[in-house]
């Protein structure tokens, strides 16, 4: 490729990721930080683009492009590219805070950023400061316990990550449960130092390419968070406190949402419905045989993975056999803003094209923005204590088997 024409590749990488409200900075290169649970370690399944370390020339395109879009009350722009670039730690890149506050200076934009740490304290606090509201900064804790070393032996030091902690700037915290006194531990100390930042807890989930030591510890984590999620309630800490990463609790916290899209896409008993292993136990315990579910197992991240945002064409691909129609809810191919495209970038046409003899109808009604915001409206600690640990149901729930 000319150098004309990698420039203009790589443009057309940076408009996309725009066009999807990121700002797509670069390293230049993988993320140095190497942490072990890290989805990024296996990218095979999309197909990404390599972009060197961003230059400034580079940035200013970026914000001439970013000036131009119109944007609505609640959007916020992800610092650093996700979609057809490799995710990293873009803090990393010693001009992503210099050109944070420029874009917050030169627009009236709103910014979301994710970091293990890799702030200046005092500069991000006084940042915060400075554009009050602007900053959504989730700061990704991961766990403050004994396990940080195994899971993020080159992240920053604890002292750096309490010391961000120690003032306006952070948004929200994510840490998660790895064995006893790990989540609710961390929950105590956090809550000390900062009681306006949201906490976001749960497990890490182990993906197919995870190391054994690493996807033990996750499910050790998984075995506690009952009793974890318990102690935080007990503690009645003042912040908000969330609990999305298991797509288990999420569904059947909010299984009469669930039953109400379902009851509203009017099925019929003999109608074929795609469905991840969480949505299938709902639907065949509360609306067993009100149509055919075709349970899809999450096969392209695979390992403990359990969710209908995250299926993938291929996927479904795989179970289907001699169905005439099947329907498809919407959030599989919501990946880009304007395009019906999956995570592992296939686009819906491409996907039809392969089953000519099956007629897909779409489920518009379960989109992300229904499992994005509709689907966390109940997902508090408290919801997860008292709804479903203390609720014999969510036994009924779990015991639903799963095809084989
Ligand atoms: S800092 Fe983030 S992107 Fe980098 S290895 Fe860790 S989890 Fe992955």
């Amino acid at each position: 490729m000319s150098v004309l024409e990698q420039e203009a590749t790589l443009a057309e990488v940076f408009l996309k990721e725009i066009h999807d409200h990121k700002v797509p900075l670069s390293l230049g290169k993988t993320c140095p930080v190497k942490c072990a649970f890290c989805y990024e370690i296996d990218i095979s399944y999309r197909k990404t683009f390599d972009t060197p370390l961003t230059t400034e020339d580079q940035w200013q395109f970026m914000l001439n492009h970013i000036h131009g879009v119109k944007d609505k009350e609640d959007d916020s722009w992800v610092w650093g590219g996700n979609e057809y670039m490799e995710w990293t730690d873009i803090f990393l890149h010693p001009k992503a805070l210099d050109w944070m506050e420029e874009f917050l200076e030169t627009t009236d934009k709103k910014v979301t950023m994710f970091t293990v740490g890799y702030v200046d304290p005092k500069r991000i606090n006084r940042m915060a400061e400075k554009f009050p509201g602007r900053i959504n900064f989730e700061l990704s804790v991961i766990t403050l316990s004994s396990y940080r070393k195994q899971l993020m032996p080159h992240a920053p030091t604890i002292d750096q990550v309490l010391e961000i902690l120690d003032g306006p700037a952070v948004t929200s915290a994510n840490f998660y449960s790895l064995g006893p006194d790990t989540m609710s531990k961390d929950a105590e100390i956090i809550s000390r130092i900062n009681k306006d930042c949201n906490i976001w807890v749960g497990c890490l989930t182990p993906l197919r390419y995870i190391d054994k030591d690493t996807t033990e510890l996750m499910r050790q984590g998984e075995r506690h968070l009952a009793d974890e999620a318990q102690k935080m309630y007990d503690m009645d800490l003042p912040n908000s406190q969330m609990i999305h990463t298991q797509s288990y609790i999420t569904a059947f916290l909010n299984r009469k949402k669930i039953i109400k899209v379902f009851d509203a896409c009017e099925l019929d008993k003999k109608d074929w419905v795609v469905a991840a292993g969480s949505v299938y136990r709902i639907l065949n315990l509360f609306r067993k045989n009100r149509a055919r579910y075709l349970y899809v197992p999450n096969a392209t991240l695979g390992g403990d993975s359990d969710c209908s945002t995250l299926l993938t064409f291929s996927d479904v691909a795989k179970v289907l056999t001699n169905q005439t129609q099947v329907y498809l809810p919407k959030v599989i191919m919501e990946r880009a803003a304007d395009e019906e495209i999956d995570i592992a970038g296939e686009t819906f046409d491409e996907f039809k094209a392969k089953f000519p003899r099956i007629r897909f109808k779409i489920l518009h009604k379960a989109n992300t923005y229904f499992s994005n915001r509709k689907l966390y409206e109940k997902g508090y600690v408290k919801n997860y204590v008292e709804d479903y640990i203390k609720n014999p149901l969510s036994k009924k729930f779990e015991a639903v088997p799963l095809p084989n």
